[in-house]
């Protein structure tokens, strides 16, 4: 490696902002199709409700304040918004392993901010300080037992967040840790993870009716049955599902539509067929869960996909990809097919990873300070890592679980060959047990060059993205990924395998570096 930085690179990239929020929302509103889906909820301009979100909402407002109708701010700037319910097991930043948390923590803000009202559900993991009890209890048959869950509830950056609160999550978990969130260990799922999800589901479906919810003066009182859920990954497979069986059988939500999105096709939920009987779903269902693999197998994420009204993915490449055969559609690529799927390149939360305003890094800086600024956090970096400090020494960061997914058994493999160049390499994740202890020996493998870090760390992380020169994201594959985009907002170069969203997001030779399929060579 030669001795470079990332300078030359540093203000192409640091111009490159938050994809796909608002092509996201565009999609969505395709699915409004019935103007009964609508509502006349009006949202005044983001800065009465002290959003702090730069969305397109805002300029479009902009815009029109200026040129075609020129009316005082405060005006109306989204004349029709939908009902959005976004379901899913992770909600950042009260709850996150990856990707999925961020994502519902990042894209509902913006798209309250684009005129919709927005409400997330997701599991009360801990006992978070800003959410309150509502006392609102629903009664849920979970198994063959009648579960009772209780909403707790916030209101932030224009965003209903609601938590069901159970023993299922609460007891597990107990915090907010992720590495418990689907089972024990890593690698490990709780043997009730399909109730758990089930209860999951099941509450989600009665949050918008009986949630009488007054968080801003725009909209109020329940959500009602107008609203499109969308759900996330294979823990919401089953969502549309109970919408049909439960509620649509009795002539409840009858314009309610579900959009499945698939996070990670490597995530499927499957369960042994015998379990059909413990989601009391009608044996008409048992077809879209049925998966044939050779064994007696259900698959929630099939019967997502099969029962929902829209199948989208986080980028336009993995939805080709999941179509392209059996490998990268994990055995699902025939069904996808016949659904169709769209792929929306991820956002990420431009509040939260905002170099300007970021409380986890010493110096904030943006596009105008980014040359002065990033060698000063690079020492920062190599001060609290116990590495040498000389901005002169490229560093190279991965972040990232610790799966074959991520690759960072390659990267491993790869250090010896590369190290003795004039460099050093931070690496933070947590995983597999063994995965972890490869990545924490590097310290008395390389102790002048190299860090691992067997942590879920969040302000690390940030400090990784803004201190590094590159970032490597060297994954088998990678349905969106968000590392890359984290790091082209700091002025940080992405050195990506050419696989999934890393395809859509990082240009070759201008945003970062594609390394084509990753290995060790
Ligand atoms: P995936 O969803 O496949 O895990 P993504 O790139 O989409 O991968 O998202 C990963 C997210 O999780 C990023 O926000 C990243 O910063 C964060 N993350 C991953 N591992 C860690 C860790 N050990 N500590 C802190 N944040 C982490």
């Amino acid at each position: 490696m030669a001795t470079v930085t990332a300078s030359h690179l540093v203000s192409t990239v640091c111009q490159v902002n938050s994809h796909g929020a608002d092509t996201k929302a565009a999609n969505l509103i395709c699915m409004k199709n019935q103007a009964a889906i609508t509502h006349n909820g009006l949202r005044f301009l983001n800065m009465l409700d002290r959003l702090q979100m730069r969305t397109n909402a805002k300029a479009v407002a902009r815009q029109a304040v200026k040129q075609e109708n020129p009316r005082p701010w405060g005006k109306i700037i989204c004349g029709k918004g939908l009902n959005l319910v976004f379901v899913g097991a992770e909600c950042g930043p009260w709850s996150k392993t990856g990707g999925l948390g961020d994502v519902l923590g990042g894209l509902p803000p913006a798209m309250a901010a684009n005129g919709h009202r927005v409400m997330t559900v997701s599991p009360r993991y801990d006992q978070y300080m800003d959410a309150w009890d509502t006392s609102v209890l629903v009664e849920v048959k979970v198994g063959d037992k009648i579960e009772t869950a209780r909403f707790f509830h916030c209101y932030k950056r224009g965003v209903d967040r609601v938590f069901v609160d159970h023993p299922m999550f609460l007891e597990k978990v107990w915090g907010k840790t992720g590495s418990k969130i689907y089972g024990p260990n890593a690698g490990v799922d709780y043997k009730d993870n399909q109730l758990r999800f089930s209860l999951l589901c099941q509450a989600a479906l009665e949050a918008p009716k009986v949630l009488n919810l007054n968080s801003n003066r725009y909209f109020s009182g329940p959500y009602g049955e107008d609203v499109i859920f969308i759900a996330n990954d294979w823990h919401t497979g089953l969502l549309p599902c109970y919408l049909k069986s439960m509620y649509q059988s009795r002539g409840i939500y009858m314009n309610a539509k579900v959009a499945f999105c698939i996070h990670n096709i490597a995530y499927q939920g499957r369960f042994p067929f015998s379990d059909f009987s413990v989601l009391n779903l009608p044996d008409r269902f048992k077809s879209s869960f049925d998966f044939f693999d050779g064994y007696e197998t259900i698959d929630a994420a099939h019967a997502g996909i099969l029962e929902s009204d829209k199948v989208l993915t986080v980028s336009p490449y993995y939805a080709q990809e999941l179509i392209s055969g059996e490998d990268k559609g994990v055995e699902l690529d025939n069904i996808i097919r016949k659904t169709g799927i769209t792929g929306i390149v991820n956002g990420m939360d431009v509040q939260e990873w905002n170099p300007a305003t970021d409380q986890h890094i010493n110096v904030q800086y943006d596009a105008s300070t980014v040359m002065d600024v990033k060698p000063i956090l690079k020492e920062s970096l190599q001060a609290e890592m116990g590495l040498h400090c000389d901005r002169n020494v490229p560093v190279v960061g991965f972040i990232g679980r610790l799966e074959e997914q991520k690759g960072s058994d390659v990267l491993a493999e790869a250090i010896p060959r590369f190290i003795g160049e004039n460099c050093q390499i931070v690496i933070l994740g947590t995983g597999k047990k063994a995965m972890e202890e490869q990545i924490e020996n590097l310290q008395t493998q390389y102790p002048d060059k190299a860090r691992g870090i067997a942590n879920f760390n969040v302000p690390l992380a940030h400090k990784i993205i803004a201190g590094s020169d590159f970032i490597l994201i060297p994954s088998r594959f990678e349905p969106c990924g968000l590392i890359q985009l984290h790091a082209m907002r700091y002025g940080t170069v992405p050195i990506v395998a050419s696989t999934g969203g890393l395809v859509d997001t990082v240009k070759e030779g201008f945003t970062g570096f594609q390394m084509g399929a990753f290995n060790v060579e």
